[in-house]
């Protein structure tokens, strides 16, 4: 069963103490329940079922008590075959919190092309001197000049935006605008198996975080902000110029594991990038997931060169863990593992 996102926040929230006491209450809540019932409905039921029958109405009344004492039966079995479950459900939860699962976001979780489309088409909507060609083309001219060659993507757009509206203030506003509408997009464009795998390692009780080089933020996305114990993106301002595969973006990602309970046993991280996902992640000594979705688009927003792409690709030394089309049954595969 899906847990419903109110219950995965207070999971989620919870810290490992009150998980163990968690599991320790469910087992014993169950046996104490199924004692109970076992106790009274068995020798209750044998009674009734055999005493001799005095009267046609106490007759009707026995019926009645064998009928429920069947019932108390069936419920005492429940709670004596659900229980042990419940209490394994959490003990293995237990386990799974130990590990800690982190996505990279475009193209892993959402295509970044239709995303940043959609995104740029909302501003461009908005106001009229911020098409997304005009956008796009000062962004590349500013990227050639100094000091643009050295700031983060969302500086650069922002930079766009104040030179394209001649307002500065009016410009940061418009680039909040603009993350707010690519996370709005995110979420109207996740792939369909993102929530079922989140699901899945939510029941789990695995961390979970996202690691990206992107502006977006999935703490920001209500549908799923409840899964997400933590987000660390190359555009933060003490993040930068740190991008994937800098493994100062991988420790930070470590620090706040460990600041939500993360005790450091197993970690595996999912991504596109064979370069900036899988090689960068395996030279942390975490292990990865590479998710080759098929009919993936070229990123032409990127503002990298068509050689320098290729050259970083080519840069990746290491083989994935594990490869997959999609991520469906990913949590299973790999807290299994
Ligand atoms: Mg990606």
């Amino acid at each position: 069963m899906s847990p419903r996102r109110g219950q995965v926040g207070r999971w989620l929230a919870w810290s490992e103490t009150d998980r163990w006491q968690m599991a320790i209450n469910s087992s014993t809540n169950a046996k104490f329940a199924s004692c109970l019932i076992s106790i009274f409905s068995f020798p209750f039921a044998t009674v009734m079922a055999t005493a001799p029958v005095q009267l046609r109405g106490i007759c009707d009344f026995r019926c009645w008590l064998v009928s429920l004492s069947l019932l108390g039966c069936l419920f005492s079995k429940e709670a004596l075959f659900c229980g042990r479950p419940t209490a394994t459900r959490s003990l293995r939860s237990l386990r799974a919190a130990s590990a800690v699962v982190s996505f990279d976001l475009d193209d892993t979780l959402w295509p970044q092309v239709e995303v940043i489309e959609e995104a740029n088409q909302q501003i461009a909507s908005l106001h009229a001197t911020l098409s997304a060609e005009e956008v796009q083309g000062t962004m590349r001219r500013l990227r050639q000049e100094p000091p643009w060659e050295k700031v983060s993507y969302c500086n650069l757009r922002c930079a766009a935006y104040a030179e394209l509206l001649d307002d500065t203030a009016l410009a940061e506003e418009v680039l909040q605008q603009w993350i707010s509408a690519r996370n709005h997009a995110g979420a109207k464009l996740l792939y369909p198996d993102v929530m079922p795998c989140l699901e899945g390692l939510a029941s789990s009780g695995a961390i979970v975080g996202a690691i990206t080089n992107g502006a977006g933020n999935p703490r920001d996305i209500p549908a799923l902000a409840n899964f997400f114990h933590f987000s660390v993106s190359a555009q933060e301002e003490t993040m930068f110029p740190h991008r994937k595969p800098s493994p100062v973006i991988f420790q930070e990602a470590l620090e706040r594991a460990r600041s939500s309970g993360w005790t450091g046993e197993s970690w595996w991280h999912v991504g596109d990038d064979l370069a900036t996902d899988v090689a960068a992640a395996a030279r942390v000594g975490l292990r990865t997931v590479h998710i080759d979705r098929p009919n993936r688009a070229q990123n032409r927003f990127s503002l990298s060169s068509e050689e320098a792409l290729a050259a970083r690709q080519a840069g990746a030394d290491s083989e994935p863990d594990l490869t997959v089309s999609c991520l469906r049954g990913l949590a299973q595969k790999i807290l299994q593992s």
